[in-house]
């Protein structure tokens, strides 16, 4: 019985349960029957024939009186016995419908979930059935549509990974048999050379190292009151030196009496020189960068602008993904690999800001925002 449900599965328990429903009702009715209608029968005999009718009757009449009693019972019987074939008849058809209406979609969704654990992520399940199973069918394509992204995120990051290792170590390679086939000569400047691509992959592998860990939100973060002018002023003085070098003017200009941000300022910090360096690596000679903050509702907002090459519309959006940059062979020679926005987003949205950028166009400058909550006002 036990294996026969199992196999059987939610139709034959469907089954079960209205068969149960049946049973127990036609069983309550049969007893109330056996109980009552001898009762039932007596009260007739009374209206028909007057209360003391058995103190006048004849052996006939209570013989007869048996009889009908009897008939009137069977009668209460079959009808009842009829009744639970039909009930029974209807139970097998509404349960053979109804499991047909939840078993075929959670079959279609077995198969499917079958299909994605085997990696074909690009399935989706059927929206047919009640309206719950429709919506548990909806979700479960929500939910493969976020594993496909992640799968194709992993795929691209493996090759962009391959991509970003292949050029410095093309590089020394080249260097390398260069030197080994007596073409390159092996003096200082060829050395810092190939120095110059070893600290490139080191820097990246750090990147790379930061990204995973930002991505998978494994930095702890050490927030406390911090005054939004001060972290402005570290990275300033951190980075005037290559301002000046570069002949690009710098400028600070924060709101007075900014109240502190919650902020792990460490972090922070790497975000605005991220930006500040941003900004002096896209800045031509003689241009200009201002950094700034200001009040914004219950936030404080930080901005680097600057006068440089600027950023075309279409890719305004794209900047904090990993590995973007606008221009590929160019970056690539100055050495960026398109993560440190990524980063600074990462870092931002764990503080629970917002980071954004914004641009007239190429040759137009860049401004790059991001927000932080005000101490007090964090979750
Ligand atoms: P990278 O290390 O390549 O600079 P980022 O993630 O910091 O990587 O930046 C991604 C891309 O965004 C850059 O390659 C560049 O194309 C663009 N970008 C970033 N900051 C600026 C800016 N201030 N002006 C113009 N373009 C910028």
């Amino acid at each position: 019985m036990n294996g026969w449900l199992k196999r059987g599965g939610l139709r034959y328990r469907l089954l079960l349960s209205h068969l149960l429903t049946i049973a127990a009702g036609a069983l309550t009715l049969l007893t109330i029957t056996i109980i009552f209608a001898p009762g039932l029968h007596d009260q007739l005999m009374i209206a028909w024939l007057g209360p003391h009718w058995t103190e006048t009757a004849d052996a006939s009449m209570v013989e007869m009186e048996r009889a009908t009693n009897a008939i009137f019972t069977l009668a209460m019987i079959q009808a009842l016995t009829i009744s639970s074939g039909a009930a029974v008849t209807v139970a097998i058809i509404v349960s053979l419908v109804a499991s047909r209406q939840i078993v075929q979609p959670i079959d279609h969704l077995l198969q499917v979930t079958r299909r994605i654990a085997a990696g074909h992520y690009a399935e989706r399940a059927p929206l047919i059935g009640d309206r719950e199973l429709t919506r548990l069918a909806a979700q479960f394509n929500m939910m493969a549509e976020a594993l496909e992204r992640a799968e194709q995120r992993r795929v691209a990051l493996i090759g962009d990974v391959a991509h970003e290792l292949r050029t410095p170590l093309a590089t020394i390679a080249g260097y390398v048999e260069g030197i080994l086939d007596g073409v390159v000569e092996t003096d200082e400047a060829t050395w810092a050379l190939v120095l110059d691509e070893v600290n490139r992959l080191r820097r990246l592998t750090d990147d790379l190292q930061q990204l995973s860990r930002v991505e998978s939100r494994q930095i702890t973060l050490a927030p406390t009151p911090v005054d939004p002018a001060h972290l402005i002023e570290a990275a300033v003085t951190r980075l005037t030196p290559q301002f000046t070098a570069k002949n690009i003017e710098l400028h600070v200009n924060i709101e007075q009496h900014l109240p502190p941000v919650w902020a792990d300022s460490d972090r922070i910090l790497q975000v605005l020189i991220n930006l500040l360096g941003n900004a002096l690596q896209y800045t031509p000679g003689g241009g200009r960068v201002v950094i700034g903050a200001e009040h914004a509702s219950e936030a404080i907002r930080f901005w680097v602008q600057d006068s440089g090459i600027g950023i075309a519309a279409e890719h305004l959006p794209h900047l904090f993904e990993r590995f973007y940059r606008v221009d590929k062979s160019r970056t690539r020679a100055t050495g960026g690999a398109g993560i440190g926005l990524t980063i600074c987003k990462g870092l931002v949205e764990m503080h629970g800001g917002q980071i954004w950028a914004t641009s007239a166009g190429p040759g137009c400058g860049a401004t790059f925002y991001f927000t932080l909550p005000l101490y007090g006002q964090h979750e």
